[in-house]
């Protein structure tokens, strides 16, 4: 008795103090306050399990409570507590190998704290490389309509959500954006292929019309999540990186969602053949959530302009807690992980043998599309096929609640234009187990017949 009152005492001082990031206001809401977690669940402070279906913030690629990860951040703490890296240190040295390994190329790596500053210090590298390398009038950036790429002002300039930047805007001067490759909805018809190609075409179009003597790089997630689990066919990533060759425009892969296993490959951008991104941000998969970490990997030939003989040419860049070294033996520990148990494959298999029986969704009317990669997935929820009028906000939430009560938390994409957040989001952490997948196919399918 005596700890129950102790409890609520404590939750109420913390949710009428904390400003959670999607607050809006509502005096019915009823906070859930999250006290532990293990696998793929969570329990809050009244003993409720949740799956989590989305990964917390698509981050918990091997989910919640591994023994292993908090070892390893508890032993480097008491080895090396910190460390900057302005100059080095061990985890940092390995990490970076390592993520150099991975991406299967040579690749030099800045660390930050997160997929924001991962961004941001690509959009800083990219500029100054122009810059020393003749080109300084080579200062834009392209990058998509619904793109998410971060929450500070260069990152949420590139995020393309007219509902996000809406109270912030003016941006920071140089960003443009381009139609993304969303056959669903374009004007360039529904023939997934031809319509991605026309998309990759008008950057072309943008990169000659703004002179492509000023236009630097092309930021892209290899599938859009956040705007609403949007998934272009492979030729248009390939015909994109071709375009980008061309004119000289750095390639600046986001991987920060779909890097690490997300989408049934290590990183996203290999599923499409040949293409070898001049940048890679990453940051949420790459230590699962446990502590935070933001990576910008770089060609090494891109790096090598940094530092060069006799120049003054470094990166005036800094980050206190950037690759901070109990993050780093996180995110070490973290791939060992996903390497030693075939995470990767694991994903790939059950991404369609699992989550692809929710392709069968698509013959109940308010389901438009069912669009998914690895444990990706999105259901575009429409009125009615025909006119593809998005599904209210009211009866999006609706579908949220009703899985909440059944002990599923899944997400919406949420600010991406009025009228438009009408993709149900799934996502689960990388080890969930075949009973966590069976729950989440039978409690989606449940809600959504329902309807
Ligand atoms: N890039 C993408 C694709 C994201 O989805 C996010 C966050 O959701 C970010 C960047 C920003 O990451 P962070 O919230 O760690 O700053």
């Amino acid at each position: 008795m005596g700890t129950a009152i102790e409890k609520s005492k404590v939750v109420e001082k913390t949710t009428s103090r904390l400003w959670n990031a999607m607050h809006r206001y509502n005096p019915d809401a009823q906070p859930t306050v999250a006290v532990s977690g293990e696998g793929s669940w969570f329990t809050d402070e009244e003993g409720n399990k949740y799956l989590d279906g989305v990964s917390g913030l698509w981050c918990l690629n091997l989910g919640y409570g591994r023994q292993e990860i908090a070892d390893a951040a508890a032993e480097q703490m008491k080895k090396l507590s910190y460390f900057p890296l302005t100059m080095n240190h061990q985890p940092a040295v390995e990490l970076a190998g390592k993520i150099s390994e991975l991406l299967g190329a040579s690749y030099q790596t800045f660390f930050s704290n997160s997929g924001s500053e991962a961004n941001e210090t690509a959009f800083k590298i990219v500029r100054q490389y122009h810059n020393q390398t003749g080109n300084p009038g080579k200062y834009k950036f392209i990058s998509r309509y619904r793109a998410y790429h971060g929450s500070t002002l260069g990152a949420l300039s590139a995020t393309a959500q007219a509902n996000r930047r809406v109270k912030y805007d003016p941006g920071v001067p140089g960003f443009l954006h381009v139609y993304p490759p969303y056959s669903y909805r374009s004007i360039f018809g529904e023939d997934p292929e031809e319509s991605d190609l026309k998309a990759a075409q008008m950057l072309e179009e943008m990169i000659i019309w703004e002179g492509e003597e000023t236009v630097a790089a092309f930021i892209m997630e290899p599938f859009i999540s956040g705007g609403g689990v949007i998934i272009p066919s492979n030729k248009y990533i390939q015909r994109v990186s071709e375009i980008c060759k061309k004119y000289n425009v750095l390639l600046i892969m986001d991987e920060v969602v779909s890097g690490y296993g997300r989408t049934g490959k290590m990183f996203g951008f290999m599923h499409a053949e040949g293409v070898q991104p001049d940048i890679v941000t990453m940051a949420k998969g790459l230590t699962s959530g446990y502590l935070p970490l933001g990576a910008t990997a770089v060609k090494s030939e891109i790096y090598d302009v940094f530092n060069q003989e006799g120049k003054d040419n470094h990166f005036r860049h800094v980050s206190t807690y950037g690759g901070h070294p109990a993050a780093c033996a996180v995110a070490l520990k973290n791939i060992e992980i996903i390497e030693n148990e075939k995470i990767v494959d694991r994903v790939h298999e059950l991404g369609e043998t699992k989550l692809g029986k929710l392709d069968q969704l698509i013959d109940h009317k308010n389901v438009g599309e069912v669009r998914r990669v690895g444990f990706l997935l999105g259901l575009e929820m429409v009125t009615d096929k025909q006119s593809k009028t998005p599904l209210d906000d009211s009866k999006m939430g609706e579908i949220v609640g009703k899985c909440k009560q059944k002990g599923l938390i899944i997400g919406k994409n949420g600010d991406t234009v009025p009228g438009q957040n009408n993709v149900i989001i799934i996502a689960p952490p990388l080890s969930s187990t075949e009973e966590d997948l069976d729950f989440i196919i039978e409690t989606v399918n449940s809600v959504i017949r329902s309807l």
